[in-house]
């Protein structure tokens, strides 16, 4: 929300090319996805940082301290198993295959180390985003589970 906000005021002054850089990365950042996402997690009790590059994967969404993590996951790139929006290209299919089958290898292996790292991680998809209630009950649990997590393991702190 505060991305879209920023973007909308700034456009309306004239500004240099550093400023217009900045604001292009502002816009990457607040893609629709992550934004229901963000939506749905307001009032939820957990304030989260988009793209932290100190974290490896630098997660969409997250809370350092409090070990929680949120990727949302583009259905395509990432290939959403049995998700229709995954669908491959008729056209280079060999090479679209091998491409989305690395980045679901290199996701898994993200996430597997950010565990052992003591992180809570979530994978929402990006045709999950769209359900918005169903979505916040998802959010809901996760943040409640990552919590209870680092109660019990206080020397994640
Ligand atoms: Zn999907």
């Amino acid at each position: 929300m505060r991305a879209v906000r920023r973007s909308h005021t700034m456009s309306m002054w004239p500004t240099d090319s550093g400023t217009s850089a900045r604001m292009k990365r502002v816009r990457q950042v607040a893609t629709g996805p992550e934004l229901s996402v963000r939506m749905a997690l307001r009032g939820i009790g957990m304030r989260f940082k988009s793209g932290n590059r100190t974290i490896l994967g630098t997660p969409d969404l997250s809370n350092k301290r409090q070990r929680c993590l949120l990727f949302v996951h583009g259905c395509f790139w990432h290939g959403h198993p049995g998700c229709s929006r995954a669908t491959i290209p008729t056209r280079n299919r060999a090479a679209w295959i091998r491409k989305v089958r690395s980045n679901q290898m290199r996701d898994r292996r993200v996430e597997r180390t950010l565990r052992r790292q003591g992180y809570s991680v979530l994978v929402v998809w990006e045709c999950e985003t769209r359900a918005s209630a169903r979505l916040r009950l998802r959010l809901e649990a996760f943040v409640q589970r990552a919590l209870k997590g680092t109660q019990r393991r206080p020397d994640l702190k």
